[in-house]
Parts: structure tokens; sequence; C-alpha cells
């Protein structure tokens, strides 16, 4: 691997040009910030969501899955204060008027001090203070902050009026909390129970940006884990070595990710802890992936009392009734992926730096393909196919016939396919292809017949455990 630093902008120009990401309506030129998956994103997205659901639903005897509607009874968050309270701190610029973030700009200038732990108050006074420049215009003169309700709202039905205001959810969590009884019926489990969910949520950002890491609309990995109230450290600890095995599994660089504790200060009024998880993404710098959080019995007593049903737990063990506690491990699949992405991209030079190569070092597990079949020949298509259909029936691969051997080497290692096998003239009389490691481009002969136990091997030792 090279010791060079990659800059964010060279390699999101990667992710677009090789096909992992694309400007969100693109040929009505764009819409602020949004993104499209490509091919390649959308199989990588795939392998992080099936890799976070073996790890934490499998993987963890007390968790199931659920998959709640994104649009709900408005009331659910009525009653979670997001209605009131799901509020950014914005401030235009007098002279430009450029729109920003109170909060995020005072952080980008003023690091020293802890923007989380500050009121409206303090943030504005801190914005009226000439202390902080408008980074288009130079000038130091804001409006004083108003609050932007960050959900987005949309009608139910053919009626536009107060009635049917509903809103696209800002968070999955709250589809887990309000089947908490439904859940705990149907599947007739005691506590502890986690509920996971994968989906997406929407939020009206003032400021998005930095390519996929803010965005209006973008995918969480959540789990609400209930427990009896007083295990509440036991839980969080475990959810922490959890998620710790997770990014180890995923492959980040240890020196690029680091768990953050929340100073009091930072702290929700409801949780008694919280940790980070950071990654060190180029240009930017510490960005936070995921949170874990202790939410003690705040959204099940909330919504115990707005939509008086019955949210207590009996608990069989010692017959006393309690609302459940919480642990929410809350991952962000689309940072997830750019951090991935980040950590993943090298420029090697190659000849004694006369050649170089893009490769982007994803962990076998997760890349977009597991394999790319090539013939080195366009005569030997038909026989390759044969193998590719063989490969393909088991793993995500690729059928490249143009080209180079040379070349499709280069191109498979830009977008991460840790295998090529080629087909070439003599695999017809000893029926076996030439296997090319993308890390250490060291090449194999294998029979056809074990390919696929190959690759098996091949992913499996490549797994951290
Ligand atoms: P931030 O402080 O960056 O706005 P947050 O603390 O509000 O994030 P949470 O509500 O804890 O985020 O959401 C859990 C995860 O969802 C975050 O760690 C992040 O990975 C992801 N996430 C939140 N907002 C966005 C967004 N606008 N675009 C992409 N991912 C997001």
């Amino acid at each position: 691997m090279s010791e060079k630093q990659h800059t964010f902008e060279e390699i999101t120009s990667h992710l677009v040009t090789s096909g992992f990401v694309y400007p969100g309506s693109e040929i009505y030129g764009g819409l602020s910030n949004s993104w499209d998956y490509g091919p390649l994103g959308a199989l990588l997205k795939n392998h992080v969501k099936d890799l976070w659901l073996r790890h934490f639903v499998r993987g963890i005897e007390y968790n199931v899955q659920i998959d709640p509607a994104i649009i709900m009874n408005p009331k659910v968050w009525e009653a979670t204060g997001h209605v009131a309270n799901f509020h950014d701190p914005l401030v235009d610029c007098k002279y430009c008027h450029a729109r920003y973030r109170a909060d995020q700009i005072i952080h980008e200038q003023k690091s020293e001090l802890d923007v989380d732990g500050m009121t409206q108050e303090q943030l504005n006074d801190v914005m009226q203070s000439g202390q902080i420049t408008c980074p288009s215009c130079g000038k130091s003169e804001f409006t004083p902050i108003r609050q932007f309700q960050m959900m987005f709202k949309t009608f139910i039905g053919v009626t536009e009026d107060k009635q049917s205001v509903v809103y696209l959810r800002p968070e999955t969590a709250q589809g887990i909390f309000v089947n908490f009884k439904n859940v705990m019926r149907t599947t007739r489990r005691k506590l502890p129970i986690g509920i996971c969910d994968i989906g997406k949520a929407f939020r009206n950002e003032i400021t998005p940006g930095n390519f996929t890491f803010r965005t209006r609309e973008f995918e969480q990995m959540e789990i609400e884990f209930f427990f009896k109230p007083g295990e509440d450290q036991k839980w969080f600890e475990f959810y922490k070595e959890n998620c710790k095995g997770f990014v180890e599994k995923l492959g980040l660089k240890d020196e690029k990710v680091r768990f953050r504790d929340h100073e009091p200060a930072e702290l929700a009024f409801y949780s008694s802890a919280t940790t980070d998880i950071e990654y060190f993404f180029p240009s930017l710098g510490w960005g936070e992936l995921m949170g874990i959080a202790c939410r003690g019995d705040y959204d099940l007593g909330r919504h115990m009392s707005s939509s008086s049903q019955d949210l207590t737990y009996l608990d069989p063990e010692d017959n006393t009734k309690y609302i459940p506690h919480v642990v929410e491990p809350s991952f962000g699949l689309d940072r997830l992926m750019l951090a991935l992405c980040c950590d993943a991209y090298d420029v090697e030079s190659l000849n004694d730096g006369k050649d170089e190569r893009i490769v982007m070092h994803f962990a076998a597990e997760i890349a977009p393909y597991t394999v790319a079949v090539m013939p080195l020949s366009n005569k030997l298509n038909d026989q390759a196919k044969k193998v590719f259909d063989m490969v393909h029936t088991e793993y995500d691969a690729i059928f490249d016939t143009t080209g180079s051997i040379g070349k499709r080497y280069r191109r498979e290692d830009a977008i991460g396919t840790p295998l090529c096998v080629t087909f070439d003239f003599e695999s017809e009389n000893d029926h076996c292809v030439t296997v090319r490691e993308r890390d250490s481009m060291s090449q194999e002969r294998v029979a056809i017949d074990e390919l696929n136990d190959y690759i098996h091997r091949f992913v499996s030792k490549n797994r951290v455990k």
C-alpha cells in the first residue's frame, strides 16, 4: 500500500467516474447534494447491509429484525418531541445571504468551544460577537438564529390541509418503539430483546454536503435493545464491543477509527451515556459514523403517555412491571460506505514508478464484485462464459471481455474486485484457470471444478472473525 494521502475530491471523483455513485437527477442539472448509487455502490451497500444483518441480527441471539413504514401517524413525532424540537439553528450572512447552521460554522471556526453543549442563546451570542466570519464573503454580520424544522412534511390523501399533514421519518428508531408490544406478543420472547431495522430516513438539512456524508435522504441501520432497568451499563458495554467487532469485520484501518464518549454537557437530557464511532475522513477530519446511546425509558415512556397504551413489561422472573430501558446503536449506512471507500482507495506505483494503478482494498466480503471472469481471447468467450455462469450462481461476478488482460486487471483493481479469473488457451486442455489476487497481484492455477470452493476459502480466509 502507498503512504500517499489522497484528497476527498480525488476519491469522490473516482467514485462518480467508476459508477459507485451518480449525481441525483443529473440530466436535469442535479438536485442539491442528492446522490444515486450506481451498480457498484448498490452492490457495496447490499454487502454492508448483509454483514450488519449477520453480525447484529443473526449473530446476537436476542435480536430480531422488522421493517416498519416510513410514513407514520404524525402523533408519533409529537410524542417524541420531533415536531417541537427537531430544529437546526439557521443563520444568514447579512451581506452575501449565504446560509449556515450556526453550530457547524462555530465548530469549524472556534473548535475550542463545545457547541453541542451550548444553548441557542449562547450560539447566538457567538454568532453576533464578530468572531465568526462568513466563509463565502469574509464579513462578520449574521441574522439572529432562526429555528428550522428538519422534518420533511407532506400530505396524506387527497386534501392538503392541516389534518392531512404527515412527515417522512427523520430516523428509523420510532418504527421500532411503536412496535415494541407487537414484537413481544408475536415472538413470545422475554427481555432482553433487540429489534433491528434498516431503512431510509429523511432530514431537511440546511447545509447538506461533503458528498454522501450529509444528505437529505439516507439509510440507517438501527437497533433498539430493550432490557430490565439497571442493566444499562452492561448492555452499553456489550454493544460497544459488538460495534467494534462489526467495524473490524468491515476492515476499516484501526488508526482511522475512534470511539468518542460524549461529555456530560453534550448528552441528550434523557441519555446517561453516549459514544460515537468516528472515522478520520481525508480532507474533512473526524466525522461521526454512528452513535451508541443509553436512552433509558424515554421513548417508550413518551409513547405510553401519548398513546395511552400500556407499554410496560411484566417480568416473569420476579413478577414486576416496568418500562424497559434501551440501548440504541445507530449506524448511518451511507456515511459508513463513504468511510469504506475512503479507507479502501489507494494509488500504487508499479514497475519502479513507470506505471501506477488505482486500487480499492475492500475486504473480500464487501467488495462490489467478488470475482471477474475474463477470456484471454474472444475465441474463448463461450467456454469462459460457462465458468462465469458457475461462479455467478454463488458470488457477485462480472464477465469482462474487452481490452488487454492487463487493462482488465487495472479496471477490476480500481473497483476493488479481489479475484480475477482468466480462461486461456491452456484451460481447454487442463480444465484450469488462472486466478489473480488483487492486493498481492500473485497468480495461481486452479481447477475449474474447484473454483467455487477456492473462492469460498479465499473469502473466509480474508474474513476478520
Ligand atoms: P450529525 O451530528 O452528523 O447531524 P446526528 O448525531 O444527528 O448526526 P443521529 O441522529 O445520531 O445523527 O443518526 C445516526 C447516524 O445517521 C449518524 O451517525 C450518521 O451516520 C447518520 N446520519 C445522520 N444524519 C445524516 C445525514 N444528513 N446524511 C447522512 N447520514 C446521516
